[in-house]
């Protein structure tokens, strides 16, 4: 949380700009580690942040790396993290990207057709290299999200459906440069509901089976990540109940002794620990609704104008909750009507100048800003 001390600290940074809580960040990490099984390799989701500031934390902490392009293998192997930690998944991975990370010897690519299967191989052979490789299935579970991150169901573009199993491990019979290892899942984002997990376990130990049946003793099973946050409450909630996430999957997954648990975790390890701060530039008195106009718009924040998503706002130039409230349209300065942070917010009094602060931004915050408008790349700093 940040309050009207750290004013002082802010007022020679140019807003808007990303400020991100290291101690929460570190403590987030910490309850990571100590929830999860000794023998659960973690690996975080670079594209929820990829800020190096950030990233240095989390290679600390002993993470490895999800990558869903080839710049972000790079960014994650020049922050020290390890290429054998790296899994990359994506459904349009580029043959440049695919023989980078070949180049690389990354631990594994998360495959997401058959098509893809072919390509890789293909480039191995040119590269003299043998691609391990991980089905990314699709296991048709409903994650009970927004309809822009549910990922796990036949209607969706990513992964290999039942359907093509027997077609898939014909295909990879005859592949010679590609190693099977393991299966990919993950059903989507912003999972805060736990039964979607549990029914992804249920599906996970029917495919496990199935190709052990097949002959394919798989030693790697990837869950995914998406474990989602409380955006109405950050403070009360800072960091998530990872106790009660895994313990889902210690309770319902059945897996061989042999085999090895994978998790990629991208926002509920960053989200919480990044605000975005701005200042008001002009108070508009409209007929129904005041609106607050920001310095800050969907250029440094999509996600309300992507998928209406809620992040809580503050006004810490005045954050003494005795103050009489009125109501704002809190919007950005973007030629966009859905350039808005939020419609019908309860804010003290606000003045020109005053610090706004939104919350809940370090996931899917600074890595989806853009240059729309010509804007200044958005600035960042730990506190
Ligand atoms: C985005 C993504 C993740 C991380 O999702 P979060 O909701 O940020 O935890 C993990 N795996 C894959 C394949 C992804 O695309």
């Amino acid at each position: 949380m940040f309050t009207q001390n750290h004013i002082t600290n802010f007022s020679s940074i140019e807003t808007p700009f990303y400020a991100y809580d290291i101690k929460l960040l570190r403590n987030t990490l910490k309850a990571l580690i100590n929830a999860a099984s000794k023998d659960y390799h973690i690996h975080y989701a670079l594209k929820a942040n990829s800020n190096p500031l950030l990233l240095s934390e989390i290679k600390n902490a002993g993470l490895g790396a999800d990558c869903v392009s080839g710049n972000e293998i790079k960014r994650a192997i020049e922050n020290g993290f390890d290429a054998e930690s790296v899994v990359f998944a994506g459904v349009g991975k580029s043959d440049k990207e695919i023989e980078y990370a070949l180049s690389q010897n990354i631990f594994c690519f998360n495959v997401e057709s058959i098509h893809e299967l072919k390509v890789i191989n293909e480039l191995a052979i040119k590269n003299n290299k043998i691609a391990q490789v991980a089905l990314r299935i699709n296991p048709n579970v409903d994650a009970y999200t927004h309809k822009y991150i549910t990922t796990g169901l036949e209607e969706n573009k990513f992964g290999i459906n039942p359907y093509e199993f027997e077609a898939v491990i014909d295909v990879i019979k005859i592949l010679s440069h590609v190693k099977l290892i393991g299966l990919h899942f993950h059903i989507g984002s912003q999972i805060q509901d736990l039964t979607p997990y549990k029914n992804l376990c249920l599906r996970v130990n029917e495919i496990n089976k199935w190709f052990l049946q097949k002959g394919f003793k798989l030693n790697h099973i990837n869950l995914g990540g998406g474990l989602g946050i409380n955006y109405k409450e950050p403070d009360t909630q800072a960091i998530v109940d990872f106790e009660a996430y895994f313990a889902i999957f210690k309770n319902f997954l059945e897996i061989r002794p042999s085999q090895e648990i994978h998790f990629e975790l991208g926002r509920c390890i960053v989200a919480q620990c990044g605000s975005l701060i701005s200042k008001v530039l002009y108070i508009k008195e409209g007929i129904n609704t005041n609106f607050l106009i920001l310095d800050a718009g969907m250029t440094e924040l999509i996600r309300p104008a992507l998928y209406q998503a809620y992040h809580k706002i503050e006004n810490i130039s005045k954050n003494n909750s005795e103050i009489e409230k009125i109501k704002y349209d809190v919007v950005g300065p973007i030629c966009e009507s859905s350039d808005c942070f939020g419609k019908a917010v309860y804010l003290p009094k606000t003045n020109r100048g005053d610090y706004i602060a939104i919350r809940s931004a370090g996931a899917y915050g600074e890595v989806m800003s853009s240059k729309y408008n010509l804007r200044d790349d958005v600035r960042s700093v730990v506190v």
